[in-house]
């Protein structure tokens, strides 16, 4: 393990003035920085006591106070690096924490690296790759659900599962390795049909943490939602309406929306990423046809479509055609057939709601009216519904969050066991199989940080913020 000998600061808290900063310090020299630079209030200093917060003075190179903070020396190994820790809370004044850090630095330390600190838990041991990437991820969460699962994986949840997983590879190793060097004992009952029927059940569970990515994917970074519609439909008003401010330009003047509106927003507790395109419609405007196409490209992407309908526009007797008589929407409806799709019938104040939905639309519909706020809060749980399915919460029984970098190993497992299911069925001999085995085990390992590269780990911790 490489242990680390350099003493690391950094300031924790974000840039900016706050009521208060915190700068860490992790490394051998932690205590001793922390002796030169603080000169306690109490008359009965005895010197720091590990884990305890104490008052004083931060003191410059000519010994004058800089600020009035709180500071704790906390030693290894039991700490977040799992080496000599020390923390400094002074008053959020950017000031203060520059001149604290340069102090710090002239004594000896040197500036964390982005995501140092994590890389140094990792590195002794502290804790396992997913648990690393829950720390940084635990920053980013959008959502409670998504908070709640970084919380798990912090806790080590989805370690426990690759281990799980890891553990009925090396038992399936074992059953064969004995019947190949034990040819003739009992151990050969392991056949090749329960062999690959034991496969297919590690691969299943491997398909469902890999579920898990789309839907940490919703919770964390946020479903991307495509607005399209007709011109006046009403895209501006439902984006405005699901900010809850005025972000987009809503006027009665066609094509007011030339570009593309991106906007992350929070609906029935799960996060979105709004996007408002261009009004669709027949144009001689080469700068409209551009953000026309553009929104068309962009919205096949999507994970989901709120198609808007100007309710109001709209005879009963289009409403009643058993197919869409409107060749703009059909052929919406055709070209996306694939995307989830939510028809989102607007203006709702204008008309009785009983004209809508008509039988031509076969999956969601919704009526809502974006001046009066009539049926957002059932757009909101359609929302969560066609895009989670039946079960809505994020950590249902089976779900565990899985992020871009786990996801990748895993499907690199999965497809080493499709491949190792082949082998087995095609009678392929008995040690070549164990072989692939440990090599589907391997790769699972990097799930949790085994024998991960140098360039692997840097460019990982590399993503952290710096002082995490
Ligand atoms: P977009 O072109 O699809 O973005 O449509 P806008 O959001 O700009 O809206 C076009 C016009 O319809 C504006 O004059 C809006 O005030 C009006 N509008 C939007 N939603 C509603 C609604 O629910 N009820 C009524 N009565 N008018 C609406």
């Amino acid at each position: 393990m490489n242990k680390s000998v350099d003493t690391i600061a950094a300031q924790a808290t974000p840039a900016g003035r706050g009521a208060i900063g915190i700068v860490r310090i992790s490394g051998p020299a932690a205590k001793t920085l922390l002796d030169q630079v603080f000169a306690p209030c109490s008359a009965q200093w005895t010197g720091f006591k590990p884990w305890v917060l104490h008052r004083g003075r931060f003191l410059d190179d000519k010994g004058a106070a800089i600020d009035d903070v709180l500071a704790v020396s906390m030693p290894a190994p039991k700490t977040y690096t799992g080496e000599d820790m020390a923390e400094i809370q002074c008053h959020g004044n950017p000031l203060i924490l520059s001149t604290i850090l340069a102090r710090l630095f002239a004594l000896g330390a040197r500036p964390a690296g982005a995501g140092e600190f994590s890389k140094r838990a990792f590195l002794h041991g502290r804790m396992d790759l997913t648990q690393a990437e829950a720390v940084c991820e635990i920053v980013q969460a959008q959502s409670i659900e998504a908070l709640n699962d970084t919380v798990h994986r912090l806790d080590g949840l989805l370690s426990r599962q690759i281990a799980d997983l890891r553990a009925s590879l090396d038992t399936l190793r074992t059953h064969i390795v004995l019947a190949v060097d034990f040819p003739d004992e009992e151990y050969e009952c392991l056949d090749r049909t329960q062999f690959a029927k034991q496969l297919a059940a590690i691969q299943s569970r491997l398909s469902t943490l890999l579920e898990g990515k789309e839907r940490s994917r919703y919770f964390q970074a946020g479903a991307r939602v495509f607005l399209l519609g007709r011109v006046n439909a009403g895209k501006s008003s439902l984006l405005n309406a699901l900010l809850g401010r005025d972000r987009a330009l809503v006027s009665s003047i066609a094509g007011t929306t030339r570009d593309f509106l991106e906007e992350p927003c929070l609906v029935a507790g799960l996060p979105l990423v709004l996007l408002d395109t261009a009004g669709l419609r027949e144009t001689n405007d080469p700068l409209e046809q551009l953000g026309i196409e553009r929104a068309l490209s962009q919205a096949a992407t999507a994970d989901l479509h709120l198609v808007l309908l100007d309710g109001s526009v709209w005879t009963r007797e289009q409403l009643e055609c058993a197919i869409c008589p409107d060749p703009f929407y059909a052929d919406l409806f055709a070209r996306f057939a694939s995307i989830p799709t939510i028809v989102v019938w607007n203006k709702a104040d204008l008309v009785a709601p009983h004209h809508f939905p008509p039988a031509w639309w076969h999956g969601a519909a919704v009526s809502i009216s974006t001046e009066t706020g009539e049926g957002l809060e059932r757009l909101g749980r359609l929302i969560r519904t066609t895009l989670l399915g039946a079960d809505t919460t994020f950590l249902g029984q089976e779900f565990v969050g899985v992020n871009e970098r786990q996801a990748s190993v895993l499907h690199r497992a999965h497809h080493e066991l499709a491949l190792l299911q082949e082998d087995v069925c095609a009678g392929i001999p008995y040690d070549l199989c164990a072989v692939r085995l440990e090599l589907c085990a391997a790769i699972l390992g990097e799930v949790i940080g085994f024998s991960s590269s140098t360039d692997v780990l840097n460019a990982l911790f590399g993503r952290f913020c710096i002082g995490k």
